[in-house]
């Protein structure tokens, strides 16, 4: 049997392993448009590779894939994160998982993991083709014709694991097949701000953070940072990924509300603010603050909610302070338009999984054609959630083949 899998990118790479592991007589033939393999791979993480998670605090799948979800639910009790761990140890990479839970190797160096698997599709004889973009994907009765510039070759099997693109341009290959596309956008962001105000006070960072976009049900927690363009930081992420195609339809403008204390209700900001104000009447309300806020930001909030430099706890009223409990945990801002995140940026859609059938990965309209990685409509918050779904996918596939050859 003849396989040809096209991107040799983290889940090209790991499928085309899996594949030749488990059908020795294969031939396994991996093209790559670039001039070398796993470059991705390379910079993820920030050079570091966060490979995977431990799921520890991961209340539902839900949470960390807002897109294929079904399909990581699924692929989960065949190769989930502890399967990953173990597989990558068997191959004498030893990993840790830091505080926040995200897993990298224990040699603080992605170019272990882009070496592991070349390694590996050595060992098993992949046949590696760089420099090699193919072009289109025909179908023939049960064999796929696979183009590269001016030459085809035909194969029994076609695994695409070309990656996310933010530009349809980026899957145009696939256009003969006529598969359902969903229109593809960017995820993990920044949001940018214009408020000066705000951006003035560059670096400042809140633990924890909830923001929201106001109107909709997309909210998130975390560590939220000022940033000179706007905000940044875990809670902003995670909120450009589950809103990110209501953002790519809104323009990238939207109210943004950030509750500058997190978790903590209306009652509870209520009742400390009292607290604060019966212990100490004469003093300056901006002297006296939670000790999750910097005194910078305390000082910005007092000026969002009007009161004047000076004011006295007595002296707040029941306007000023409703209007400084109603900055604390609804304090709204204009986004205009979105910032980059290097460390990490993702496609959210790609190839529908509408096309595709979510336990084997194989193509409704044409068996013999898998997908698996970013190019399929799945993807996920950082914290190694989407190599996982990169090593999950590609697992599948290799096992729907092997299992049906
Ligand atoms: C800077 C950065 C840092 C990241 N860090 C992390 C991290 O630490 N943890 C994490 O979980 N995720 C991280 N991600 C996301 C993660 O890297 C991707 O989700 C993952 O690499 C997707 O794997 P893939 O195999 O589907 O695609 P890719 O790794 O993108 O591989 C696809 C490959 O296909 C090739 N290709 C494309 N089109 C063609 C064609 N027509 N013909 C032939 N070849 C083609 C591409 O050149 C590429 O090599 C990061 C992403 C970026 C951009």
């Amino acid at each position: 049997m003849r396989v040809a899998v096209i991107g040799a990118g983290a889940a090209g790479c790991f499928c085309a392993i899996e594949l030749r592991r488990r059908l020795r007589d294969a031939e396994v033939t991996v093209f790559e448009a670039a001039g070398r393999p796993l470059a991705k791979v390379a910079v993820t993480g920030g050079g570091r590779c966060n490979l995977t998670n431990s799921f520890a605090e991961v209340r539902s799948l839900a949470s960390v894939y807002p897109r294929g979800e079904s399909v990581m639910k699924r692929g989960f009790r065949r190769f989930g994160n502890r399967d990953v761990c173990s597989w990558f140890e068997r191959e004498g990479v030893r990993l840790v998982t830091q505080d926040d839970q995200c897993i990298f190797p224990q040699s603080q160096d992605a170019m272990q993991i882009v070496r592991t698997l070349l390694r590996l599709m050595d060992r098993y004889g992949v046949i590696l083709r760089t420099s090699s973009r193919v072009t289109s994907i025909r179908h023939d009765g049960s064999i796929f014709e696979v183009c590269t510039g001016g030459t085809s070759e035909r194969f029994d099997r076609v695994v695409v694991t070309t990656g996310g693109s933010p530009k349809l341009s980026g899957i145009s290959f696939l256009d003969p097949l006529e598969l359902e596309i969903e229109q593809p956008v960017p995820s993990l962001f920044t949001f940018k701000i214009k408020d000066k105000s705000l951006t003035s006070m560059m670096g400042a960072v809140v633990e924890d953070a909830a923001v929201a976009f106001c109107g909709t049900k997309f909210k998130a927690e975390g560590p939220l940072l000022v940033t000179d363009w706007g905000v940044s930081g875990p809670a902003v992420l995670k909120l450009s990924s589950h809103a990110a195609r209501w953002l790519a339809g809104c323009g990238y403008r939207a109210p943004l509300s950030v509750n500058w204390m997190g978790t903590i209700g209306e009652q509870e900001v209520r009742d400390l603010l009292q607290g604060y104000m019966d212990a100490n009447p004469q003093k300056q309300v901006c002297s006296i603050y939670p000790r999750v806020l910097t005194s910078r930001l305390w000082s910005h909030l007092l000026m969002r909610a009007q009161l004047r430099d000076g004011i006295r706890w007595a002296e707040l009223g029941k306007k000023g302070f409703n209007r400084l409990v109603n900055v604390m945990i609804n304090d709204v801002y204009d986004i205009d338009g979105k910032g980059q995140f290097k460390d990490e940026f993702v496609t959210c859609g790609g190839v529908s999984l509408s096309n595709i059938d979510l336990n084997t990965l194989e193509s409704k309209k044409y068996p013999g054609l898998y997908f698996a990685g970013e190019v399929l409509d799945i993807d996920a918050v950082t914290g190694g959630f989407n190599l996982q779904a990169a090593w999950t996918t590609g697992y599948i596939v290799a096992c729907s083949i092997s299992q049906l050859s």
